[in-house]
């Protein structure tokens, strides 16, 4: 698919783009965010092309399920007990820049509301 040669994340997950990986499944890629903002900032990618969350469709229910509990579990072994952000920007007005899905995980520090 030329979406998935083109894309960026799709390079990170195949190992073609170094990436600095957390978490691997046989669903999901993890890795920290190459300009980080909070102390903590990973990236929960589904290895599954899907262009945002906008793309993603009814059989993709059970992998966006797989990137909120892995989000859960990866919080509580880097003890964000005081709590974290989530973030999903989609599309132009969301602010997505990197068209692969991907769960933003930001912590370790308090964050503000509203989201700029
Ligand atoms: P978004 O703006 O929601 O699409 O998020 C894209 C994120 O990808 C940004 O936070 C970027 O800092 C991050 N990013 C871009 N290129 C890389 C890369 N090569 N490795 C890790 N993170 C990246
Ligand atoms: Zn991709």
């Amino acid at each position: 698919m030329p979406s998935t040669m083109d894309c960026l994340f799709c390079k990170i997950i195949s190992g073609a783009i170094p990436s600095k990986k957390v978490h691997e499944d046989s669903l999901a890629y993890v890795f920290a965010d190459i300009d980080p903002k909070a102390p903590v900032h990973l990236l929960l990618v589904p290895k599954k092309h899907i262009t945002s969350l906008a793309h993603a469709e009814a059989e993709d229910q059970a992998l966006l399920g797989h990137l909120l509990a892995l989000t859960t579990k990866l919080a509580a072994e880097l003890n964000l007990d005081r709590g974290y952000r989530t973030v999903i920007n989609t599309g132009a007005d969301g602010g997505q820049t990197v068209d692969h899905l991907h769960l933003h995980l930001l912590g370790g520090r308090a964050m503000h509301w509203p989201p700029g």
